[in-house]
C-alpha cells in the first residue's frame, strides 16, 4: 500500500525527515500539498509559498512522479485520500501555529481510529519547543537563558539526504478529477508594486544553497561587526527559503558549523549568526505555548496603552513618506522586495509603534502582506520586542532615535540613496536630515521638501515625550 507524505512549509527533497521516512518504507509514496483554506496565504507570502510549491513539483517531476495538489479542510481531505488511494501510512513533519497543530491533532485521532499509522516528524526547528525547558519543566522567558540550555543540547541532530529514488502511486481517476479541481484555483499573486521580489528571490531549493554557501563562503566571518550595516548587506539572506522551508535550519546550522571547524577564526562571528536560528526557535518556542502571541500583548498592561489610531500617519509610513529617510529607505525596500534588512526593520518598527504611537499589529499585519519571509511565530515575537509588549522585549522607554540609527548604521548613505532615490544628491552629511539642506542647495538638486520629499510627519522629540507619558499613565503602572 502506498504511503502518503504531506508537503507543508517544507518544500524541499533535502533533509525532509518525512519523505526520508517514506522511502525507508519501500512501499511507493505519494507526495500531497492540500490547498487548505484554513491555512491559504494572501500577499507576498502568499505568492512565495506557491512559488515554492511549484518548485517542488518540478523537483518531483524530475523524478519521475508529480506532486498531488488538491483543495479541501486537511483533517477531511487527507482521510478521503488514504481512502482512494488504500494507503496504510500518513506522514509529515510537524507545525507548531495554532491552526497547524488543531488541524494534524485531528488527522492523527481520525487516521489512528482507522488504524493508519502516523508519523509526525521534527522538520522545521533545531530543537521541539518542549526539548529546550527550565529546570521546572517550564518554558524559558529569557533568550540568554533559553539558548544557554539549547547550546547544552548540542548540535541539532543530523541531516537526512534526499531520496536516491522514489517509486510514485498511481493516481486513480477520483484523485486526478480532484488534481484538476485544485488546479483551476487562482494562485496567490505578488502585491501591488513588488514585482522586484520575482527577480531578488529566485526559488528553488538549489538556489537556497547557493544563498547558504554564498554567505558561508563571503560574509559569515564579518557577520557580528556588519550584520547591522543595511549598506552592506553581510547577512545570509536566507529567511523567505527557511521560511517555505526550501532549506532546514538543520542544514544551515550544520554548513556553519563545518566552516567553523575548517576556520576557527570565525567562530565568534559564526556563533553570533547561529544564535540568530536560535532566536528563530525561540520564537517558536513562544508560539507553541502561547498561540496568541500574534493576535494579543503578552504583558497585559499594554492593553490599557492609548494607541492613535491615525490612518494618514499609517498609510506614510507603509509607503515610506515619513519624511525620516532610513525609515522611507526600509518601507520602500519591503514594498518593492518583499524584505527588508534587521537593523532598519527594529527602527521602522520602534517609530511607528512609538513616535506614532500605533498598535504594533497594525505594523505585524503590513509586514505579513508585504514580506516573502512573513511568518507567524517570527514577524510576532519581533514585533512584541520591538514594541516592548512581548517576553524578552526591548524596554519601552528604549525608542530608537532614526536619524542617530541612521547615521551609525548607513553612515554614508548608501541605502538611503538606493531606496529614497530624490535624496541622492544631497550630501553624506545632510543625508539623514534633508530639512537641514538650504534653499540654493535644494533647488541645485531638484529636492522640495513638501513636494518631492516629504517634511517629518512628526516632530521626534515631542513625539517621544508623549510615548513616554502614555506608558507612564498606563493603569497598571500608576
Ligand atoms: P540573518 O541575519 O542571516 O539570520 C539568519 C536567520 O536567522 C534568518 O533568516 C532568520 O530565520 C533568523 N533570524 C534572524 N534574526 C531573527 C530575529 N530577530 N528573530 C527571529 N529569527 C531571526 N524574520 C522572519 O523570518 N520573518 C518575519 O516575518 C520577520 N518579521 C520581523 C519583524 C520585525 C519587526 C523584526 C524586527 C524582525 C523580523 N524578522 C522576521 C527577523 C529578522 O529581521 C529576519 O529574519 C532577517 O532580517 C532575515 O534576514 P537574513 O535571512 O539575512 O538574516
Amino acid at each position: 500500500p502506498p504511503v502518503l507524505v504531506l508537503f507543508r512549509d517544507d518544500f524541499r527533497l533535502t533533509d525532509n525527515p518525512a519523505l526520508h521516512m517514506a522511502c525507508t518504507t519501500g512501499q511507493p509514496v505519494v507526495c500531497v500539498y492540500v490547498q487548505d483554506p484554513a491555512t491559504r496565504r494572501e500577499g507576498a507570502i502568499g505568492w512565495w509559498l506557491d512559488q515554492s510549491r511549484r518548485a517542488l513539483a518540478e523537483a518531483l517531476t524530475a523524478q519521475g512522479g508529480e506532486l498531488l495538489t488538491v483543495e479541501g479542510n486537511t483533517p477531511d481531505i487527507i482521510p478521503e485520500l488514504v481512502t482512494l488511494f488504500k494507503a496504510d501510512t500518513v506522514l509529515w513533519n510537524r507545525r507548531y501555529d495554532p491552526v497547524g497543530k488543531e488541524q494534524d491533532t485531528a488527522l492523527k485521532t481520525t487516521l489512528g481510529l482507522r488504524q493508519i499509522t502516523t508519523h509526525s516528524l521534527s522538520g522545521r526547528l533545531l530543537h521541539e519547543p518542549w526539548a529546550v525547558q527550565t529546570g521546572s519543566g517550564q518554558p524559558y522567558k529569557v533568550f540568554t537563558a533559553w539558548w544557554r540550555a539549547a547550546r547544552e543540547l548540542g548540535a541539532p541532530g543530523r541531516c537526512v539526504p534526499a531520496p536516491s529514488s522514489l517509486t510514485f502511486a498511481a493516481w486513480p481517476a477520483a484523485v486526478k478529477a480532484l488534481a484538476t479541481k485544485a488546479a483551476a484555483i487562482p494562485a496567490p499573486t505578488l502585491p501591488e508594486g513588488a514585482a522586484d521580489a520575482a527577480m531578488d528571490w529566485p526559488c528553488t531549493e538549489a538556489d537556497a544553497q547557493d544563498f547558504l554557501k554564498d554567505f558561508v563562503d563571503d560574509n559569515v566571518a564579518r557577520y557580528s561587526t556588519e550584520r547591522d550595516r543595511p549598506d552592506k548587506d553581510t547577512t545570509s539572506r536566507l529567511s523567505p527559503y527557511l521560511r517555505a522551508g526550501l532549506i532546514s535550519a538543520r542544514q544551515v546550522w550544520h554548513s556553519v558549523e563545518a566552516a567553523i571547524e575548517k576556520n576557527g577564526a570565525i567562530s565568534e562571528n559564526a556563533w553570533t549568526f547561529l544564535s540568530e536560528l536560535g532566536w528563530r526557535d525561540f520564537a517558536y518556542m513562544q508560539l507553541f505555548y502561547q498561540p496568541t502571541l500574534p493576535t494579543e500583548n503578552l504583558r497585559s498592561e499594554f492593553n490599557d496603552m492609548p494607541w492613535h489610531d491615525d490612518a494618514a500617519l499609517l498609510k506614510a509610513w507603509q509607503h515610506g513618506q515619513t519624511g525620516y529617510p532610513l525609515v522611507d529607505a526600509g518601507m520602500r525596500q519591503l514594498y518593492q522586495t518583499g524584505w527588508m534588512h534587521n537593523r532598519v526593520r527594529m527602527v521602522v518598527a520602534s517609530f511607528l509603534t512609538k513616535h506614532l504611537l500605533t498598535d504594533w499589529r497594525k505594523g505585524e499585519a503590513w509586514f505579513h502582506q508585504r514580506l516573502v519571509d512573513a511568518d507567524p511565530a517570527q514577524n510576532a515575537m519581533n514585533w512584541q520586542w520591538c514594541a516592548g509588549t512581548g517576553i524578552d522585549a526591548s524596554p519601552w522607554f528604549r525608542i530608537f532615535n532614526p536619524i542617530g540609527q541612521s547615521e551609525k548604521f548607513d553612515p554614508s548613505g548608501a541605502y538611503i540613496r538606493t531606496w529614497v532615490p530624490e535624496l541622492r544628491h544631497l550630501p553624506d552629511k545632510l543625508i539623514h536630515t534633508p530639512w537641514k539642506a538650504d534653499a540654493a542647495l535644494c533647488r541645485q538638486i531638484g529636492l522640495h521638501l513638501g513636494t518631492t520629499y516629504p517634511h517629518p510627519i512628526v516632530e521626534l522629540k515631542a513625539a517621544r515625550t508623549i510615548a513616554l507619558e502614555s506608558y507612564k499613565n498606563l493603569p497598571a503602572r500608576q
